[in-house]
């Protein structure tokens, strides 16, 4: 058997040739490690470039979409207030269009300082059936507007066991003219306590009414104390007649036959309230000018 043994002199070139063989690997080893990280390093550093552009995109199409979804929200709001403003104009419009279609007189207070105008006439007169009035051969005429709220009410009180006639309607200022002549005639300057120039004016306009019930002669004195003119009192409102000289008025003497149609909102109103038309603010009357009709 042979003895295996090595000398010193084939060991060690042996070792050398070992160590160069693995110190070349080693080095084949790293410097190709070295390419590799340095590929791999150079790929982060485009990765990062690619993120870093892409977040900025990002960020930008985020702000673009912010400004466009803010910009969204202003032409929403704008076209809003804009459907909002065209609604209010029609709005406006179509209530200044009632309002320019309704008589102003109406609703005005005539006073000794303000007169109708003696050549005022409504614009339509209706006249009103002989069975409603007091005396038959002395024809009425009212406010062809009017007509129907005060046919509702004569026929409203008769449901209630309440018959009214109708004693005056529409006086022309003509008519007036005379009538008030004709008082002066009789009772001197003591006409103007009971047919003053604020009370003609409220004829003239032909929405006024002076009611009578049998019994009392068709006389004005005493009508105060007929279940007529309580009924009135608690009624007359619903169909938009007011008193327009209740007891105590600052403005001329009682008359408790003598109603103006005001139209039911107002005289609503002035019922609710417990106020006579003649101490109602003229602006606050002006607002009910509109409705007058509804
Ligand atoms: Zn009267």
């Amino acid at each position: 058997m042979k003895k295996l043994s090595l000398t010193l002199k084939e060991v060690v070139p042996a070792i050398i040739i070992v160590a160069l063989a693995l110190t070349g690997y080693g080095f084949y080893k790293y410097s190709t490690l070295k390419d590799e990280n340095a590929t791999l390093q150079a790929r982060v550093v485009k990765l990062e470039d690619m993120l870093g552009i892409t977040e900025k995109d990002l960020a930008r199409t985020a702000g673009e979409k912010e400004g466009l979804s803010q910009e969204l929200t202003a032409e929403k709001e704008r076209v809003g207030s804009l459907v909002e403003e065209v609604q209010d104009i029609a709005g406006t419009v179509g209530v200044l269009d009632k309002l320019s279609k309704t008589d102003k007189e109406l609703l005005q207070k005539y006073s000794k300082v303000y007169f109708l105008n003696e050549h005022y006439v409504p614009p339509r007169l209706t006249a009103i059936p002989l069975t409603h009035l007091y005396n038959e051969g002395a024809p009425l005429q009212i406010h062809s507007n009017v007509w129907p709220y005060l046919e509702d009410l004569i026929t409203d009180a008769a449901d209630d066991d309440v018959t009214l006639w109708i004693n005056s309607a529409y006086r022309s200022f003509g008519t007036q003219a005379s009538l008030k002549a004709g008082y002066t005639i009789v009772y001197g300057t003591g006409a103007n306590a009971f047919s003053a120039d604020q009370g003609y004016s409220e004829h003239q306009l032909g929405t006024t009414v002076d009611f009578t019930t049998r019994g009392i002669g068709g006389g004005f004195d005493g009508f105060s104390s007929t279940p007529a003119y309580e009924w009135l009192l608690q009624n007359a409102h619903k169909h938009g007649f007011v008193l327009s000289y209740p007891k105590g008025n600052a403005y001329y003497v009682f008359e408790p036959w003598h109603w103006r149609f005001v139209g039911k909102k107002l005289a609503t109103y002035l019922y609710d309230n417990e106020q006579n038309f003649y101490d109602a603010d003229q602006r606050k009357i002006n607002e009910y000018l509109v409705n007058i009709f509804d």
